[in-house]
């Protein structure tokens, strides 16, 4: 039962502990709003959870299985790594408790009011002063705004059997490692799963419907994408849309709508998209506008079809990307809470990385999108090389760059790389591309010897 006085009304109502609806309540919270933000399950949502942070440590994990295979090249004894799936993850889980721990430090200190619990949302019942009705366990609260920030939820395919599949939240509490393990999708998460569990020592099958993986990607990207992980052990499969899935003598069996089909698994993971997590929020009650795919439609000041109803993050189906729930949360309490004016988020040139192996950073168009949007008023620098840890590993994996500039004045458009640390090699250019940077101002910057990133600044 809540400690909470639910006749007390609140500026503000958050639905939703993930990265968006945090960031609103505690930026509002520190404009002084009287703040109340509702979470269900763990405070931190999906990205702390069963998303980004998980993730990376499993990435850094799979990075140093792959040191190790490398040592050897460089002087030191052979080591096998052999790791323990299990006793990573409880060191994985006590950390993110601890995280969860400070989210919730912060809150206080911020002043935001917390409630632990499922929040429906009952409408517009309210005074005047306080309309809108969120439910908690019985209890009813009112505020004068709502910000609408539930995040998203993995989907799977509707056909028989698609229950003895995965997702990608299940893969986080899995407790044993699956020796054979085949991989469903083509975007940022079968890669990167696909990616470590190869890494830490599983027979990785990847299973696309098309051709390649992150098809919607520089085609550059794709294409070295998918022949590194052939090149690192990871069979791919194409062309093969899931029919359905059965188990025989406890191992998993694919058949595709062209008739083959693929066997043998301990696990099949699908990662297939993911859909806006609605189902019992009770947006009905407000009548709110969807857009096509069914996400909360929303204008570029995050505003609902509803007066004083935001929604922000994954909900919407604009990015579904941490950085960019979070500075959507943010504009959004300092233009209503901080009276900043007309902020809002720029969802132009927001940089990502698909921590697959290699890494990828993207920015920007992609070579097609630019062709589409400037016509052959376009000019493309491209770059390809070992990079210097490579040359002195076994693997001779290669690093490839592009540069997409558009008009006479060659204005950067686009940036792309593939390879090692291309993860950690896009921020900075991030801000010159928001600046406007042309290549010649890619030329004019001195280049940092010896790393990847002098590639931007010295291609020709
Ligand atoms: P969420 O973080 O999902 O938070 C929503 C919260 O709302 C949840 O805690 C949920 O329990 C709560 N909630 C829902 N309904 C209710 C209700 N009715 N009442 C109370 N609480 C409710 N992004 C990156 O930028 N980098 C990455 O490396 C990256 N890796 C990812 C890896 C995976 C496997 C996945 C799945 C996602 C990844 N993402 C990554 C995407 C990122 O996690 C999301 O874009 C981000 O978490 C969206 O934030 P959000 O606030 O919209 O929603
Ligand atoms: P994505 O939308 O990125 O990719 C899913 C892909 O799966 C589709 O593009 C499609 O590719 C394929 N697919 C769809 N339906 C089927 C089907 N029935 N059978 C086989 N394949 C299918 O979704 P994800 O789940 O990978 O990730 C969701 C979002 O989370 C991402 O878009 C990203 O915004 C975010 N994320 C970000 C990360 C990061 O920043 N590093 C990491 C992980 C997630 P095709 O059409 O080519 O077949």
């Amino acid at each position: 039962m809540t400690q909470l006085d639910s006749q007390s009304p609140f500026d503000l109502i958050v639905i939703g502990g993930g990265s968006g609806g945090l960031a609103a309540a505690r930026r509002s919270a520190q404009y002084g709003a009287k703040v109340l933000l509702v979470e269900g399950a763990e405070l931190g949502g999906t990205c702390v959870h069963r998303g980004c942070v998980p993730k990376k440590m499993l990435f850094n994990a799979a990075h140093i299985a792959e040191s190790m295979r490398d040592a050897p090249s460089y002087g030191f004894q052979t080591v096998q790594p052999a790791f323990e799936w299990e006793r990573f993850r409880q060191g994985r889980a006590e950390r993110l408790t601890r995280l969860e721990g400070i989210y919730s430090r912060n809150l206080d200190l911020d002043g935001v009011e917390l409630l632990h619990g499922w929040a429906k949302v009952c409408g517009k019942i309210g005074p005047e002063s306080h309309p809108f009705a969120i439910e908690v366990d019985g209890n009813k609260f009112f505020a004068s705004h709502l910000l609408l920030a539930p995040g998203g939820e993995p989907v799977r395919p509707n056909i028989p059997g698609a229950q003895h599949g995965l997702t990608s939240d299940d893969f986080f509490e899995l407790r044993t490692q699956p020796k054979q393990v085949a991989v469903i999708g083509a975007g940022y998460i079968a890669v990167e799963l696909a990616g470590v569990l190869n890494a830490l020592g599983s027979k990785v099958t990847l299973v696309c419907r098309g051709h390649a993986p992150l098809r919607k990607f520089d085609q550059m990207l794709s294409e070295h994408l998918l022949s590194e992980m052939v090149e690192e052990g990871i069979e791919v499969v194409s062309q093969f849309t899931p029919a359905s899935l059965s188990v025989e003598d406890g191992k998993k069996r694919l058949v595709s709508e062209q008739g083959t089909s693929i066997h043998a698994f301990d696990e099949v993971i699908w990662a297939i998209g993911r859909r806006p997590r609605l189902d019992s929020l009770g947006v009905n009650s407000l009548e709110l506008d969807l857009t096509a795919t069914g996400h909360i439609a929303t204008d570029q000041f995050e505003k609902t079809s509803e007066n004083n109803v935001f929604a922000i993050g994954d909900v919407t189906g604009k990015k579904e990307l941490t950085p960019v729930a979070i500075a959507a949360g943010r504009c959004l309490a300092d233009r209503v809470f901080g009276k900043k004016g007309d902020v809002y988020l720029d969802y132009e040139d927001i940089p990502t990385v698909v921590f697959s192996h290699p890494p990828i950073g993207t920015l920007g168009l992609s070579e097609d999108e630019a062709k589409e949007r400037y016509g052959d008023n376009i000019k493309c620098y491209q770059s390809k090389f070992v990079d210097l840890y490579h040359s002195f590993s076994h693997r001779r994996s290669q690093t490839l760059m592009k540069i997409v500039t558009a008009g006479t004045s060659e204005k950067v458009v686009g940036l792309h790389v593939i390879g090692r640390s291309a993860d950690e090699l896009l921020q900075g250019f991030a801000v010159a591309l928001k600046m406007g940077a042309t290549k010649a101002d890619f030329d004019r910057a001195v280049a940092i010897h010896p790393t990847a990133s002098e590639e931007f600044v010295t291609m020709r």
